[in-house]
Protein backbone atom coordinates (compact mmCIF):
# COMPACT_ATOMS: atom_id res chain seq x y z
CA UNK A 1 0.00 0.00 0.00
CA UNK A 2 1.10 3.31 -1.28
CA UNK A 3 1.10 6.06 2.00
CA UNK A 4 -0.40 9.14 0.41
CA UNK A 5 -1.58 12.66 1.68
CA UNK A 6 -3.39 15.31 0.35
CA UNK A 7 -2.70 18.47 1.05
CA UNK A 8 -5.78 21.29 -0.39
CA UNK A 9 -8.07 18.06 -0.05
CA UNK A 10 -11.42 20.03 0.57
CA UNK A 11 -10.68 21.69 -3.05
CA UNK A 12 -11.21 21.08 -6.77
CA UNK A 13 -8.24 19.76 -7.10
CA UNK A 14 -7.69 18.24 -4.04
CA UNK A 15 -11.86 16.84 -4.72
CA UNK A 16 -10.83 15.38 -8.05
CA UNK A 17 -7.73 13.51 -6.09
CA UNK A 18 -9.84 11.89 -3.41
CA UNK A 19 -12.56 10.86 -6.36
CA UNK A 20 -9.81 8.39 -8.01
CA UNK A 21 -8.14 7.17 -4.50
CA UNK A 22 -11.62 6.03 -3.40
CA UNK A 23 -12.23 4.15 -7.02
CA UNK A 24 -9.33 1.93 -5.38
CA UNK A 25 -9.05 2.21 -1.59
CA UNK A 26 -6.69 -1.10 -1.27
CA UNK A 27 -4.58 0.69 -3.15
CA UNK A 28 -3.65 3.75 -0.42
CA UNK A 29 -2.99 4.43 3.20
CA UNK A 30 -4.15 7.86 3.80
CA UNK A 31 -2.00 9.63 6.09
CA UNK A 32 -2.86 13.01 6.41
CA UNK A 33 -5.83 15.59 4.59
CA UNK A 34 -5.54 19.28 4.90
CA UNK A 35 -8.50 22.20 3.88
CA UNK A 36 -9.42 25.20 5.31
CA UNK A 37 -13.14 26.25 5.76
CA UNK A 38 -14.89 23.24 4.48
CA UNK A 39 -15.01 21.36 7.43
CA UNK A 40 -17.91 19.43 6.97
CA UNK A 41 -16.03 17.79 3.99
CA UNK A 42 -12.93 17.32 5.35
CA UNK A 43 -14.09 15.32 8.27
CA UNK A 44 -16.42 13.08 6.01
CA UNK A 45 -13.39 12.14 3.63
CA UNK A 46 -10.93 11.98 6.38
CA UNK A 47 -13.89 9.02 8.04
CA UNK A 48 -14.45 7.24 4.61
CA UNK A 49 -10.85 7.17 3.51
CA UNK A 50 -9.45 6.11 7.48
CA UNK A 51 -6.90 9.21 7.48
CA UNK A 52 -4.44 9.46 10.03
CA UNK A 53 -4.73 13.07 10.75
CA UNK A 54 -7.43 15.44 9.62
CA UNK A 55 -5.90 19.22 9.81
CA UNK A 56 -7.84 22.65 8.93
CA UNK A 57 -5.38 25.70 8.31
CA UNK A 58 -8.03 27.74 10.04
CA UNK A 59 -6.63 27.66 14.11
CA UNK A 60 -10.76 29.11 15.00
CA UNK A 61 -12.02 26.05 13.60
CA UNK A 62 -10.18 23.36 15.43
CA UNK A 63 -13.26 22.54 18.21
CA UNK A 64 -15.75 22.05 14.82
CA UNK A 65 -13.30 19.48 13.16
CA UNK A 66 -12.58 17.98 16.51
CA UNK A 67 -16.42 17.50 16.81
CA UNK A 68 -16.79 16.13 13.55
CA UNK A 69 -14.38 13.86 14.09
CA UNK A 70 -15.11 12.74 17.70
CA UNK A 71 -14.69 8.72 17.94
CA UNK A 72 -13.66 8.18 14.56
CA UNK A 73 -10.20 7.38 15.53
CA UNK A 74 -8.52 10.18 13.25
CA UNK A 75 -6.40 12.49 14.81
CA UNK A 76 -7.34 16.39 14.10
CA UNK A 77 -5.14 19.41 14.73
CA UNK A 78 -5.58 23.26 13.53
CA UNK A 79 -3.15 26.37 12.21
CA UNK A 80 -0.83 27.31 9.44
CA UNK A 81 2.14 25.06 11.40
CA UNK A 82 -0.43 22.19 11.36
CA UNK A 83 -0.64 21.96 7.89
CA UNK A 84 3.24 22.32 7.53
CA UNK A 85 3.68 19.27 9.82
CA UNK A 86 0.51 17.28 8.42
CA UNK A 87 3.35 17.26 5.27
CA UNK A 88 6.02 16.66 6.99
CA UNK A 89 4.50 13.01 8.01
CA UNK A 90 6.42 10.28 5.90
CA UNK A 91 4.64 9.50 2.68
CA UNK A 92 5.17 7.76 -0.39
CA UNK A 93 3.43 10.55 -2.64
CA UNK A 94 2.03 13.94 -1.57
CA UNK A 95 -0.66 16.00 -3.66
CA UNK A 96 0.11 19.89 -3.29
CA UNK A 97 -3.45 21.07 -3.90
CA UNK A 98 -3.85 24.42 -1.30
CA UNK A 99 -4.30 27.67 -3.50
CA UNK A 100 -1.54 30.32 -3.47
CA UNK A 101 1.63 31.24 -1.96
CA UNK A 102 0.36 29.37 0.92
CA UNK A 103 0.77 26.67 -0.29
CA UNK A 104 4.73 26.68 -0.60
CA UNK A 105 6.05 25.83 2.62
CA UNK A 106 3.97 22.56 2.90
CA UNK A 107 5.33 21.63 -0.39
CA UNK A 108 9.14 22.48 0.54
CA UNK A 109 8.58 19.76 3.84
CA UNK A 110 7.12 16.96 1.35
CA UNK A 111 9.82 17.26 -0.43
CA UNK A 112 12.21 17.31 2.84
CA UNK A 113 10.89 14.33 3.75
CA UNK A 114 11.39 12.66 -0.17
CA UNK A 115 8.10 12.06 -0.96
CA UNK A 116 7.02 12.61 -4.51
CA UNK A 117 5.06 16.12 -4.78
CA UNK A 118 2.44 15.89 -7.16
CA UNK A 119 2.27 19.93 -7.98
CA UNK A 120 -0.87 21.70 -8.65
CA UNK A 121 0.02 24.56 -6.22
CA UNK A 122 2.10 26.29 -9.27
CA UNK A 123 2.39 29.53 -7.16
CA UNK A 124 5.27 27.37 -5.56
CA UNK A 125 7.41 27.22 -8.76
CA UNK A 126 6.15 30.71 -9.63
CA UNK A 127 7.55 32.26 -6.24
CA UNK A 128 10.22 29.75 -5.49
CA UNK A 129 11.24 27.65 -8.49
CA UNK A 130 15.09 27.50 -7.62
CA UNK A 131 14.29 26.93 -3.97
CA UNK A 132 11.52 24.17 -4.64
CA UNK A 133 13.66 22.51 -7.56
CA UNK A 134 17.15 22.00 -5.12
CA UNK A 135 15.40 21.27 -1.85
CA UNK A 136 14.25 18.18 -4.28
CA UNK A 137 17.63 17.67 -5.62
CA UNK A 138 19.31 17.56 -2.33
CA UNK A 139 16.60 15.16 -1.13
CA UNK A 140 16.03 12.78 -3.80
CA UNK A 141 12.86 13.93 -4.48
CA UNK A 142 10.45 14.15 -7.94
CA UNK A 143 8.22 16.72 -8.83
CA UNK A 144 5.11 15.53 -10.79
CA UNK A 145 3.56 18.35 -12.64
CA UNK A 146 -0.35 18.38 -12.33
CA UNK A 147 -1.31 21.90 -13.79
CA UNK A 148 -2.88 20.36 -17.39
CA UNK A 149 -0.71 21.84 -19.38
CA UNK A 150 2.40 21.12 -17.68
CA UNK A 151 1.74 17.28 -17.17
CA UNK A 152 0.70 17.60 -20.93
CA UNK A 153 3.93 18.84 -21.93
CA UNK A 154 6.03 16.60 -19.34
CA UNK A 155 4.34 13.43 -21.27
CA UNK A 156 5.49 15.08 -24.33
CA UNK A 157 9.22 14.89 -23.06
CA UNK A 158 9.01 11.09 -21.93
CA UNK A 159 11.95 9.62 -23.88
CA UNK A 160 13.21 12.76 -25.63
CA UNK A 161 16.66 14.93 -25.29
CA UNK A 162 15.40 18.43 -23.94
CA UNK A 163 18.07 20.09 -26.10
CA UNK A 164 16.40 19.18 -29.00
CA UNK A 165 12.79 21.21 -28.05
CA UNK A 166 12.93 23.96 -29.82
CA UNK A 167 9.29 25.47 -29.03
CA UNK A 168 6.59 24.78 -26.24
CA UNK A 169 3.41 26.39 -26.43
CA UNK A 170 0.47 25.81 -23.98
CA UNK A 171 -3.14 26.58 -24.37
CA UNK A 172 -5.81 28.92 -22.89
CA UNK A 173 -9.37 28.38 -22.92
CA UNK A 174 -9.18 32.40 -23.04
CA UNK A 175 -11.51 32.16 -20.17
CA UNK A 176 -14.94 33.98 -19.68
CA UNK A 177 -14.08 37.09 -21.47
CA UNK A 178 -12.56 36.10 -24.59
CA UNK A 179 -14.69 37.08 -27.17
CA UNK A 180 -16.12 40.05 -25.42
CA UNK A 181 -15.60 43.78 -26.76
CA UNK A 182 -12.33 45.46 -25.16
CA UNK A 183 -14.31 47.93 -24.14
CA UNK A 184 -16.73 45.98 -22.01
CA UNK A 185 -14.15 44.55 -19.99
CA UNK A 186 -13.78 47.45 -17.47
CA UNK A 187 -17.43 46.65 -16.29
CA UNK A 188 -16.99 42.75 -16.09
CA UNK A 189 -18.37 41.57 -12.62
CA UNK A 190 -17.31 39.16 -10.10
CA UNK A 191 -20.32 37.05 -11.12
CA UNK A 192 -19.14 37.22 -14.83
CA UNK A 193 -15.74 36.39 -13.66
CA UNK A 194 -15.94 33.60 -11.87
CA UNK A 195 -18.06 31.37 -14.66
CA UNK A 196 -15.68 29.19 -16.69
CA UNK A 197 -16.65 28.17 -20.16
CA UNK A 198 -14.73 24.83 -19.82
CA UNK A 199 -13.38 23.81 -16.50
CA UNK A 200 -14.80 23.64 -13.28
CA UNK A 201 -12.14 24.86 -10.72
CA UNK A 202 -11.91 26.78 -7.79
CA UNK A 203 -12.73 30.39 -7.87
CA UNK A 204 -9.38 32.05 -7.50
CA UNK A 205 -8.14 30.26 -10.72
CA UNK A 206 -11.71 30.58 -12.46
CA UNK A 207 -10.97 34.70 -12.18
CA UNK A 208 -7.30 34.32 -12.98
CA UNK A 209 -8.48 32.65 -15.87
CA UNK A 210 -10.59 35.13 -17.17
CA UNK A 211 -7.67 37.75 -16.22
CA UNK A 212 -5.10 35.59 -18.34
CA UNK A 213 -3.52 35.47 -14.48
CA UNK A 214 -3.48 32.00 -14.74
CA UNK A 215 -1.82 31.71 -18.15
CA UNK A 216 1.12 34.37 -17.23
CA UNK A 217 1.56 31.79 -13.85
CA UNK A 218 2.03 29.04 -16.41
CA UNK A 219 4.07 30.49 -18.32
CA UNK A 220 6.35 31.09 -15.75
CA UNK A 221 5.75 27.86 -14.26
CA UNK A 222 6.96 25.94 -17.60
CA UNK A 223 10.51 27.94 -17.90
CA UNK A 224 10.89 26.68 -13.89
CA UNK A 225 9.81 22.78 -14.51
CA UNK A 226 10.99 22.84 -17.44
CA UNK A 227 14.42 25.11 -17.66
CA UNK A 228 13.55 26.14 -21.12
CA UNK A 229 14.65 29.77 -22.27
CA UNK A 230 11.48 32.18 -21.96
CA UNK A 231 11.74 32.51 -25.69
CA UNK A 232 10.71 29.43 -26.67
CA UNK A 233 7.40 29.28 -24.20
CA UNK A 234 4.38 30.22 -26.38
CA UNK A 235 0.80 30.69 -25.85
CA UNK A 236 -2.07 29.92 -27.45
CA UNK A 237 -5.50 30.62 -26.99
CA UNK A 238 -7.69 27.22 -27.92
CA UNK A 239 -11.41 27.88 -26.62
CA UNK A 240 -12.23 23.94 -27.16
CA UNK A 241 -9.21 23.15 -24.42
CA UNK A 242 -8.58 19.72 -25.45
CA UNK A 243 -5.56 20.09 -26.80
CA UNK A 244 -3.56 21.04 -23.43
CA UNK A 245 0.28 21.42 -24.75
CA UNK A 246 2.31 20.99 -27.71
CA UNK A 247 6.23 20.84 -28.00
CA UNK A 248 7.85 21.49 -30.98
CA UNK A 249 10.94 19.75 -31.86
CA UNK A 250 13.90 20.76 -33.80
CA UNK A 251 12.95 18.19 -36.87
CA UNK A 252 9.57 20.29 -37.04
CA UNK A 253 7.41 17.29 -35.62
CA UNK A 254 4.83 19.27 -32.46
CA UNK A 255 3.89 16.71 -30.11
CA UNK A 256 0.29 17.10 -28.73
CA UNK A 257 -1.20 16.22 -26.01
CA UNK A 258 -5.17 15.70 -26.32
CA UNK A 259 -7.89 15.32 -23.70
CA UNK A 260 -10.97 16.43 -22.43
CA UNK A 261 -10.90 18.88 -20.13
CA UNK A 262 -10.77 16.46 -16.51
CA UNK A 263 -7.96 17.50 -14.62
CA UNK A 264 -8.51 13.56 -13.22
CA UNK A 265 -6.25 12.71 -15.84
CA UNK A 266 -3.41 14.76 -14.82
CA UNK A 267 -4.10 13.93 -11.36
CA UNK A 268 -4.45 10.42 -12.28
CA UNK A 269 -1.04 10.36 -14.30
CA UNK A 270 0.75 12.18 -11.48
CA UNK A 271 -0.50 9.31 -8.78
CA UNK A 272 0.56 6.51 -11.33
CA UNK A 273 3.61 7.80 -12.64
CA UNK A 274 6.22 6.07 -14.09
CA UNK A 275 3.32 3.25 -14.83
CA UNK A 276 -0.02 4.58 -17.11
CA UNK A 277 -3.26 3.26 -15.07
CA UNK A 278 -6.93 3.02 -16.40
CA UNK A 279 -8.33 6.26 -15.56
CA UNK A 280 -12.58 6.91 -15.26
CA UNK A 281 -12.02 10.01 -18.12
CA UNK A 282 -14.00 10.90 -21.26
CA UNK A 283 -12.52 9.37 -24.51
CA UNK A 284 -12.89 11.62 -27.25
CA UNK A 285 -14.63 11.05 -30.03
CA UNK A 286 -12.38 13.62 -32.22
CA UNK A 287 -14.77 13.00 -35.46
CA UNK A 288 -17.50 14.48 -33.23
CA UNK A 289 -15.88 17.10 -32.40
CA UNK A 290 -15.04 18.12 -35.91
CA UNK A 291 -13.21 21.41 -34.85
CA UNK A 292 -9.92 22.50 -32.86
CA UNK A 293 -9.29 26.27 -33.45
CA UNK A 294 -6.28 28.42 -32.60
CA UNK A 295 -5.18 31.64 -32.29
CA UNK A 296 -2.20 34.15 -30.58
CA UNK A 297 -3.66 36.16 -27.69
CA UNK A 298 -4.04 39.62 -27.70
CA UNK A 299 -1.63 41.15 -25.07
CA UNK A 300 -3.84 44.28 -24.85
CA UNK A 301 -6.51 42.39 -23.90
CA UNK A 302 -4.63 40.73 -21.71
CA UNK A 303 -1.97 42.31 -20.24
CA UNK A 304 -1.06 40.01 -17.53
CA UNK A 305 0.99 37.91 -20.41
CA UNK A 306 3.29 40.57 -20.93
CA UNK A 307 4.16 41.15 -16.94
CA UNK A 308 5.16 37.33 -17.23
CA UNK A 309 7.67 38.48 -19.62
CA UNK A 310 9.04 41.39 -17.69
CA UNK A 311 9.24 38.80 -14.17
CA UNK A 312 11.16 36.15 -16.47
CA UNK A 313 13.31 38.73 -18.18
CA UNK A 314 14.22 39.71 -14.17
CA UNK A 315 14.21 36.53 -12.47
CA UNK A 316 15.54 36.01 -9.15
CA UNK A 317 12.08 36.84 -6.32
CA UNK A 318 10.25 38.84 -9.16
CA UNK A 319 8.22 35.53 -9.47
CA UNK A 320 7.57 36.30 -5.64
CA UNK A 321 6.07 40.10 -6.31
CA UNK A 322 4.64 39.39 -9.19
CA UNK A 323 2.57 36.60 -7.51
CA UNK A 324 1.66 37.89 -3.77
CA UNK A 325 0.88 41.09 -6.14
CA UNK A 326 -1.31 39.39 -8.33
CA UNK A 327 -3.27 37.17 -5.03
CA UNK A 328 -3.48 40.61 -2.98
CA UNK A 329 -5.28 42.31 -6.69
CA UNK A 330 -7.33 39.23 -7.21
CA UNK A 331 -8.62 39.38 -3.41
CA UNK A 332 -9.64 43.20 -3.47
CA UNK A 333 -11.40 42.21 -7.06
CA UNK A 334 -13.69 39.56 -5.14
CA UNK A 335 -14.72 42.36 -2.42
CA UNK A 336 -15.30 44.16 -5.13
CA UNK A 337 -13.03 47.17 -3.79
CA UNK A 338 -11.74 47.30 -7.37
CA UNK A 339 -12.32 46.57 -11.14
CA UNK A 340 -11.68 43.66 -13.46
CA UNK A 341 -8.95 45.67 -15.44
CA UNK A 342 -7.61 47.60 -12.55
CA UNK A 343 -6.17 43.91 -10.87
CA UNK A 344 -2.94 43.94 -13.78
CA UNK A 345 -2.61 47.50 -13.16
CA UNK A 346 -2.09 46.93 -9.63
CA UNK A 347 0.29 44.01 -10.63
CA UNK A 348 2.57 46.32 -12.66
CA UNK A 349 2.45 49.04 -10.71
CA UNK A 350 3.82 46.82 -7.65
CA UNK A 351 6.88 45.50 -10.24
CA UNK A 352 7.25 48.94 -10.93
CA UNK A 353 7.66 50.10 -7.18
CA UNK A 354 9.79 47.20 -6.60
CA UNK A 355 12.25 46.94 -9.23
CA UNK A 356 14.50 48.83 -7.52
CA UNK A 357 14.24 46.68 -4.29
CA UNK A 358 17.64 45.14 -2.71
CA UNK A 359 17.64 41.51 -2.79
CA UNK A 360 14.54 41.48 -5.92
CA UNK A 361 17.15 39.95 -8.23
CA UNK A 362 19.09 37.51 -6.29
CA UNK A 363 19.87 34.21 -7.39
CA UNK A 364 20.21 32.94 -3.51
CA UNK A 365 16.79 31.79 -2.30
CA UNK A 366 15.63 31.39 1.07
CA UNK A 367 11.96 30.16 2.42
CA UNK A 368 12.70 33.39 3.91
CA UNK A 369 13.40 35.52 1.40
CA UNK A 370 10.96 34.87 -0.57
CA UNK A 371 8.08 35.34 2.03
CA UNK A 372 9.62 38.54 3.08
CA UNK A 373 9.18 39.88 -1.06
CA UNK A 374 5.79 38.23 -0.82
CA UNK A 375 5.02 40.28 2.27
CA UNK A 376 6.58 43.41 0.76
CA UNK A 377 4.35 42.97 -2.76
CA UNK A 378 1.14 42.45 -0.68
CA UNK A 379 1.64 45.22 1.53
CA UNK A 380 2.50 47.50 -1.80
CA UNK A 381 -0.70 46.37 -3.93
CA UNK A 382 -3.11 47.19 -0.38
CA UNK A 383 -1.25 50.77 -0.47
CA UNK A 384 -1.74 51.02 -4.23
CA UNK A 385 -5.35 50.13 -3.79
CA UNK A 386 -5.78 52.32 -0.89
CA UNK A 387 -4.24 55.94 -2.47
CA UNK A 388 -5.14 55.53 -6.15
P1 LIG B 1 -9.80 25.56 -4.37
O1 LIG B 1 -10.02 26.97 -3.96
O2 LIG B 1 -10.92 24.78 -4.91
O3 LIG B 1 -9.17 24.73 -3.14
C1 LIG B 1 -8.12 25.25 -2.38
C2 LIG B 1 -7.78 24.32 -1.23
O4 LIG B 1 -6.83 24.96 -0.36
C3 LIG B 1 -8.97 23.98 -0.35
O5 LIG B 1 -8.75 22.72 0.24
C4 LIG B 1 -8.90 25.09 0.74
O6 LIG B 1 -9.61 24.72 1.91
C5 LIG B 1 -7.42 25.14 0.96
N1 LIG B 1 -6.94 26.43 1.43
C6 LIG B 1 -7.39 27.66 1.09
N2 LIG B 1 -6.64 28.62 1.69
C7 LIG B 1 -5.70 27.96 2.42
C8 LIG B 1 -4.64 28.39 3.28
N3 LIG B 1 -4.38 29.68 3.50
N4 LIG B 1 -3.87 27.44 3.87
C9 LIG B 1 -4.10 26.13 3.67
N5 LIG B 1 -5.10 25.66 2.88
C10 LIG B 1 -5.89 26.58 2.27
O7 LIG B 1 -8.58 25.61 -5.40
P2 LIG B 1 -8.27 24.64 -6.64
O8 LIG B 1 -8.42 23.22 -6.22
O9 LIG B 1 -8.96 25.13 -7.83
O10 LIG B 1 -6.72 24.94 -6.88
C11 LIG B 1 -5.71 24.44 -6.01
C12 LIG B 1 -4.36 24.68 -6.66
O11 LIG B 1 -4.29 23.93 -7.86
C13 LIG B 1 -4.11 26.14 -7.07
O12 LIG B 1 -2.76 26.41 -6.92
C14 LIG B 1 -4.51 26.16 -8.54
O13 LIG B 1 -3.85 27.16 -9.25
C15 LIG B 1 -4.05 24.78 -8.97
N6 LIG B 1 -4.74 24.24 -10.14
C16 LIG B 1 -6.08 24.03 -10.10
C17 LIG B 1 -6.76 23.51 -11.20
C18 LIG B 1 -8.22 23.18 -11.13
O14 LIG B 1 -8.73 22.55 -12.05
N7 LIG B 1 -8.94 23.55 -10.09
C19 LIG B 1 -6.05 23.24 -12.45
C20 LIG B 1 -4.64 23.46 -12.37
C21 LIG B 1 -4.01 23.95 -11.26
P3 LIG B 1 -11.22 25.00 2.10
O15 LIG B 1 -11.86 24.80 0.78
O16 LIG B 1 -11.60 23.96 3.13
O17 LIG B 1 -11.36 26.38 2.62
MG1 LIG C 1 -3.47 24.91 -16.20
Amino acid sequence: MRKISILGATGSIGQNTIDLVKRAPDDYEVVALTGAQNIAQLAKDAIELRAKVAVTADLARLEELRTALVGSGVEVAAGVSAVTEAAARPADWVMSAIVGAAGLAPGLEVLKQGAALALANKESMVCAGALVKTTAKEHNAHILPVDSEHSAVFQGLIGEDITAVERIIITASGGAFRDWPMDKLAGATLAQAQTHPNWDMGQRITIDSASMFNKALEVIETREFFEVPPEIIEVLVHPQSMVHALVGFKDGALMAHVGPPDMRHAIGFALHWPERRHLPVERLDLAALSQLTFRAPDEKRWPALRLAREVMATGGHAGAVFNAAKERALDHFISERIGFLQMAEVVEEVLHRLSAQSGLTNAEMTLDSVLEMDHLARNTADEIIANP
